[in-house]
């Protein structure tokens, strides 16, 4: 079934929906991008989205040319004219057709387009199991020169990660900062858990603040365990009880092998496998 897109002002089937080719989010990754869930039928934190989008847009100086209650309106309105309930949400703004040339001002007519699809996460096994990852030799990029809490069109630095993974036989990569600090993997945020407690890296390690990060640091303090943002090296990593990653896509997802070493026992632990139901309980709420 073509699936229906929302392109600026309506909605209109897949096959209508085109950019230019001198769009500068085509020719430079020069454009902001959100990814959301919806659980039955509803739309998991669209605010802190919304936010997050809006503030990634202000960063790049991209004036998103509708207002939020309009964009989140065409959101909800895309998942329904496309028959989703549980589903995944692209949210783009491109900066528009311009000259050939970077300069954002000559351009016109930002792009704002929703895709609303269903969500091809892990296999089952992954979560049940937990994930082995590898540490990438590409670096996070350095927050001086494109902050990475900017959620950009522009994931090169995160896809020559992923590749690393991937030639390792490995889904997920773990990305370290300038300093050698753990900053994230290439689509989730990383959490160990030590003696008891939830440790993860802050922002200035060179992170995107992820939404469900967010969700589960308000669980752990729901469910009476600390939780403390902390610079991280993969020593901690490497003699943690145990470490998951969270992302919208992925949700919650443990991983039992980092390097080639355990981590653990090498079996999902019970803390990772409490925040997952919480996590799973919130979402339907
Ligand atoms: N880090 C990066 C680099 C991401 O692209 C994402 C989103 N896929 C995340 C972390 C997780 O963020 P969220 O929980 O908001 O999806």
């Amino acid at each position: 079934m073509p699936r229906i897109i929302f392109m600026n002002d309506r909605l209109v089937p897949e096959e209508e929906a085109k950019v230019s080719v001198f769009d500068h989010g085509l020719l430079y990754g020069d454009g902001v991008f959100e990814g959301l869930r919806s659980y039955s039928g509803r739309v998991f934190r669209l605010d802190a989205h919304l936010d997050r989008l809006w503030a990634s847009a202000r960063a790049i100086a991209l004036e998103i040319p509708l207002a939020k209650d309009v964009v989140a309106q065409a959101v909800n309105d895309t998942l329904a004219a496309n028959k989703l309930v549980d589903g995944y949400v692209r949210l783009v703004i491109t900066r528009g057709a311009g000259s050939l040339g970077l300069d954002p001002n000559r351009t016109k007519n930002p792009q704002v387009i929703v895709i609303a699809d269903t969500i091809s996460l892990y296999p089952r096994e992954f979560y049940e199991k937990g994930l082995r990852i590898v540490t990438a030799a590409t670096q996070r990029v350095h927050s001086a020169a494109l902050s990475p809490r900017i959620k950009s069109l522009n994931y090169l630095n995160n896809i020559m990660a992923k590749l690393e993974g991937l030639q390792a036989g490995c889904v997920e990569a773990l990305m370290l900062n300038h300093k050698g600090e753990v900053a994230e993997c290439t689509g989730d945020n990383v959490f160990v858990v030590r003696s008891g407690s939830l440790l993860t890296p802050p922002p200035d390690a060179g992170i995107l603040e992820g939404i469900t990060r967010g969700a589960v640091m308000d669980l752990a303090h729901a469910a009476g365990i600390a939780c403390h943002e902390a610079t991280l090296t993969r020593y901690d990593l490497y003699t943690a009880d145990e470490c998951f990653l969270t992302g919208t896509a992925a949700e919650v997802i443990p991983v039992v092998e980092i390097d080639g070493r355990k981590v653990g026992s090498g079996t999902p632990g019970p803390i990772t496998a409490r925040l997952t139901a919480d996590f799973h309980t919130l979402v339907r709420q």
